[in-house]
């Protein structure tokens, strides 16, 4: 033998037992996915309501598992924690609001790269179901293990499976919101107070709700407008059993939203809603913990075909309320903008010549009523739009600045 084939020999030998020594066989890891999602949707957290007990529980576990993962922490003061504050109103009749704290949770995994990707998922929930319940039995414990105990779960591996990998060419930021089912409050507050330099920020991708994987392995995809390299990338993951259906827009009713506004281009990943959606018996028997891994690795491919692509562009998105419009006979021609916690329903952009653009309606106005119906939050809204037929005149009411404007609409 000689001497450089003894050598390639002997690496070859090293490198087999490090591999047997810290490759994870696939039992363990659907039982790491399994162990961080049973205990955060536990009845032990009550829910993790953000500014409640259970929420301070799920943060410090998150921040005991970034700790063992080996993320630098990356929030306020050397530590994993950014606190915020936020005004939250229970009662939309009632003008006092009350004060809370919560606490998103940030570990860096620094590769020296000149750009960052933001990974994230949301960890609070609605606890006892005060706010944004469907069950409507009185005050029960509602575990959200599929919302958003499933996303965490990802989070937590994709942060360790990237930090053994060797895909360097960019830093990752992880980040667990909290404050999202209230109103995006944690991202919110991450985009206007960010711990790192938001224009080094490459790409930033959302999990909520990625624990109920149908057996036809439909993953849906948001965002896929944001960047023109989503979709030339997407065909390129091979050797995946994940089929995508994916949609442009780069804004709806979770983190991802905060960050696209922000011009940064974004994907959500989700699994879909189910009949247990926000209510208590969204319970961790119910998640397909293979399906997890799946879409897990999923996006370690996708991160890894981006790996030496450096930052991509981004795109805006036009209006895609298809899905929605889909059960409306008519529609406003409005982009409501999904990250407003206020009451009523604030508007994100005007669509040209469609009825709200007709009736001078414009970005900034927040509409308070549709004919009768009362609109405090975008879900009245879409029930006083359902009421509605083609051809059908009626008032809007929308509060510019400090003056309240009455406005005919003809759809
Ligand atoms: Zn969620």
């Amino acid at each position: 033998m000689r001497y450089s084939k003894i050598i390639i020999w002997l690496l070859g030998l090293l490198f087999s037992l490090y591999y047997s020594l810290t490759a994870q066989s696939q039992e363990d890891i659907l039982q790491d996915l399994q162990i961080d999602v049973v205990y955060l949707a536990s009845d032990h957290l009550q829910g993790r309501e953000t500014g409640t007990i259970g929420e301070e529980l799920a943060a410090r576990y998150i921040t005991k598992r970034f700790k063992q993962i080996g993320l630098t922490p990356k929030g306020e003061g050397n530590t994993y924690v950014q606190p915020f504050a936020f005004n939250f109103s229970t009662n939309p009749h009632n003008k006092d609001s009350e004060a809370r704290i919560g606490k998103n949770i940030i570990g860096l995994l620094d590769n020296g790269a000149p750009t960052t990707v933001i990974i994230g998922a949301h960890f609070d929930h609605i606890g006892r179901g005060a706010f944004g319940s469907r069950f409507l039995d009185g005050p029960v414990v509602h575990n959200g293990a599929d919302d958003n105990a499933s996303g965490v779960g990802v989070l937590l591996y994709l942060a360790d499976a990237l930090k053994k990998s060797n895909l360097k060419n960019n830093n990752y930021l992880f980040i667990a919101f909290s404050g999202e089912e209230l109103g995006l409050y944690g991202s919110k507050h991450f985009v206007k107070q960010p711990t790192i330099a938001l224009n080094q920020v490459n790409y930033m991708l959302n999990m909520d709700m990625v624990g109920r994987l149908r057996s036809d392995k439909t993953l849906i995809i948001n965002g896929a407008g944001t960047s023109p390299v989503w979709k030339e990338t997407f065909p390129k993951i091979k050797g995946t059993p994940i089929k995508i259906e994916t949609f442009d827009s780069g804004t709806g009713p979770s983190d991802h939203t905060s960050f696209y506004l922000a011009d940064i281009p974004v994907l959500h990943f989700f699994t879909g809603t189910h009949q247990d959606y926000h209510k208590p018996t969204d319970d961790s028997e119910l998640i397909n913990y293979e399906g997890m891994h799946e879409i897990a690795d999923f996006m370690l491919a996708l991160i890894a075909q981006l790996d030496k692509k450096g930052k991509i562009d981004f795109t805006k998105t036009k209006d895609d309320s298809q899905r929605q419009a889909a059960s409306f006979r008519v529609t406003l021609g409005i982009l409501p903008d999904y990250s407003y916690g206020g009451e009523g329903m604030l508007i994100d952009a005007v669509l040209d010549d469609r009825p709200a653009h007709a009736a001078d309606i414009q970005k900034g106005d927040i509409v308070i009523k549709m004919g009768d119906k009362k609109v405090k939050d975008i879900f009245d809204y879409m029930e006083g739009l359902s009421q509605f037929n083609a051809g059908d005149t009626t008032t809007v009411v929308i509060k510019r600045g400090k003056s309240e404007l009455k406005k005919k609409i003809t759809f």
